[in-house]
């Protein structure tokens, strides 16, 4: 089962992927990490990407690919994969099918104003990455999963978020339309007061009635 989440920065992938991982035998990549670790790593493909990430706009589409394709390969995962943040062109929809047979694509439906909120919030281990948000979570300590010192991201700054959050607005309806086609779209819509609990609900809801089509 390969499943895609699509959402705007900020909409929850990241925490739904972190219980679907737990839930069902699932490898989960996301790109925004990848590059961040290749960033943190000097690679050539870090020094490349790094720019774009910086100022908030996407990476070229075949760099992307490229990487993704060969993370998926060093993941031998029997189960399938989630892909957080993948694709986030149209063109990256229509390259992925040379490699993935996608099961699922579950949009998380976020408008911009509670997404501005939930960006401004949000904190990350420096060391496995978990993801918190001052908005429901305690993050004045450490990380309760690895103790790792907890951080916010460079680019979660007000005027690359909106970069970030116009990126997605001009780029998702493509994709969205390009999946629904296929029959294969999902959408949950995100309230302002669901917790990551209440929207992965809905998540595992789809989940399982798709999975035993
Ligand atoms: P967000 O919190 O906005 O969902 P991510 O961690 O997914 O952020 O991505 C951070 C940055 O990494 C993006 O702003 C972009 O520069 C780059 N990036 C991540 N995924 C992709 C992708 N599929 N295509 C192009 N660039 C990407
Ligand atoms: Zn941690």
């Amino acid at each position: 089962m390969n499943i895609i989440l699509n959402a705007p920065s900020g909409g929850g992938k990241g925490s739904v992927a972190e219980k679907l991982v737990k839930d069902y035998n699932l490898c989960h990549i996301s790109t925004g990490a990848l590059f961040r670790e290749n960033i943190k790593n000097k690679t050539p493909l870090g020094i490349k990407a790094e720019s774009y990430v910086a100022k908030g706009v996407w990476v070229p589409d075949e760099l992307t690919v490229d990487m993704l394709v060969a993370a998926m390969k060093d993941l031998p995962c029997a189960g399938g994969f989630i892909l957080d943040g993948f694709p986030r062109t149209l063109k990256q929809a229509e390259l992925l099918e040379k490699y993935v047979d996608v099961s699922m694509v579950i949009q998380l439906d976020v408008a911009d104003d509670i997404v501005m909120k939930r960006l401004a919030g949000r904190f990350m281990c420096r060391h496995c990455g978990a993801i918190y948000n001052s908005n429901w979570d305690d993050v004045s300590g450490c990380c309760k999963a690895c103790g790792g010192e907890l951080y916010q991201r460079e680019d979660d700054k007000t005027d690359v978020i909106k970069q970030r959050i116009s990126n997605y607005n001009r780029d998702n309806g493509a994709i969205l339309e390009f999946y629904k086609n296929k029959n294969l779209l999902h959408t949950v819509k995100v309230k302002e007061e669901y917790l990551p609990a209440d929207t992965y609900a809905f998540v595992k809801e789809i989940i399982e009635k798709e999975g035993k089509k």
